[in-house]
């Protein structure tokens, strides 16, 4: 089921008093969402994710725009009448239940022609528990489970009804960082396995980028861009985009085009062509430096860490946004710990340049 978001646009009552008005929570957004694909809707905290998900599932009204489900025109159905399936950060498990009986749950308000029997919803129970393996745990009660079971046991009763569309709201919030990596895979296998049209709301880039099809970047209610996770990383729209995907994150510099070159400091480091002379905000990713003797960037070295595959080379520039510049290089290439300075050259496909004020990106060609 592809689900088609038209305008829309959810407005809430400032909460702020010294700032009172409206927030504009989710502005303006109009993207369709592929028929099986997960989706993962990324942003910083406050920037509208949840209210989003929200907005599709039902549980709250838009101020403008409309929903569709394929061709249905969902925008005024309650929850229930939409066929979701929705996971949240805290399970909301009934604890006085076990397994089973929290994964029928949903089934047991089915009333008229929807309605089954005991035998009926056991069965279905026991095929959603397959899909997240929890089929030997079926009567025990949440409190005997682990933080990620218990996800599962929600995620497990979200799918039982069969939804259309599933909706997780940062599902992997609470769990330990092994059980996260963990449960994202299972996420991800279960999607594939029952090809539901999926969204994923998280503000973890690393989390969204690893299992999406397709991430939707968000900042301040703002759809900023939508495509490949590959793609957003490889060609980030804007500033905001840039900095807010990648571990270690890209590294920033003031500098300017000039005559055909691009000078961070007094040093020019890359040609370039079709920039006019300007100031530049400078990213580049820490996979973006080659270490060379002869290189046109010189840093200031702060110390070299060994990352097993990859040694991190850490250093500081003048002209540096970050306090630190973190390069990422291949563990054959040799470096003195113990130099003063750093000479990198530049990769032209790893740095971006951007308008200072607007954080837009400048597209140039690399010489
Ligand atoms: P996220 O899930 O990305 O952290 P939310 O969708 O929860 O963001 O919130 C987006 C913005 O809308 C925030 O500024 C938040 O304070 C505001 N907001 C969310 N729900 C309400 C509400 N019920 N009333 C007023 N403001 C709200
Ligand atoms: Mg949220």
């Amino acid at each position: 089921m592809k689900i088609v978001l038209q305008n829309l646009t959810k407005k809430f009552p400032s909460r702020n008093k010294k700032s009172p008005g409206e927030v504009i929570a989710v502005n303006d957004f109009t993207f369709e969402i592929p028929d099986g694909k997960l989706i993962g809707l990324l942003g910083p905290s406050g920037c509208g994710k949840s209210t989003a998900l929200n907005l599709i599932c039902g549980l709250l009204k838009p101020t403008s725009g409309r929903i569709f489900f394929g061709e249905d025109d969902v925008t005024d159905l309650p929850p229930e009448h939409r066929g979701v399936g929705l996971v949240f950060q805290s399970y909301a498990l009934y604890p006085h239940l076990t397994v089973l009986k929290n994964i029928t749950f949903p089934l047991e308000n089915l009333r008229g022609a929807d309605k089954l029997s005991k035998e009926e919803m056991e069965k279905r129970a026991l095929e959603a528990a397959r899909l997240v393996q929890l089929e030997g745990l079926m009567d025990r009660k949440p409190s005997e489970l682990s933080g990620g079971q218990q996800q599962r046991v929600a995620i497990a009763r979200a799918l039982v009804k069969t939804p259309r569309v599933l909706l997780l709201d940062e599902p992997l919030s609470n769990l330990d960082a092994r059980l996260r990596l963990q449960t994202r895979e299972e996420i991800r296998r279960i999607q594939r396995q029952t090809g539901v049209t999926t969204v994923f709301v998280t503000h973890d880039q690393e989390e969204a980028m690893s299992i999406s099809d397709m991430i939707v970047v968000m900042k301040e209610g703002v759809v900023q861009q939508i495509g490949k996770p590959q793609e957003v990383y490889d060609e980030p729209i804007n500033l905001f985009v840039a900095k807010f995907l990648g571990t270690p994150p890209i590294n920033i510099f003031q500098g300017k085009v000039s005559g055909g070159q691009l000078y961070i400091g007094e040093e020019s480091v890359l040609p370039l062509r079709d920039v006019q002379d300007q100031k530049v905000t400078v990213g580049i990713r820490p996979e973006g430096f080659i270490l060379q003797e002869d290189g046109p960037l010189t840093c200031d070295l702060s110390r070299v860490e060994v990352m097993g595959r990859d040694i991190s080379v850490v250093s500081t520039h003048p002209s540096s946004e970050n306090a630190s510049i973190r390069s990422i290089i291949n563990a054959e290439t040799k470096v003195d710990p113990d130099a003063q300075t750093v000479r990198f050259a530049l990769k032209p496909r790893k740095l971006y340049l951007f308008h200072p004020q607007t954080g837009e990106r400048i597209h140039f060609t690399a010489e």
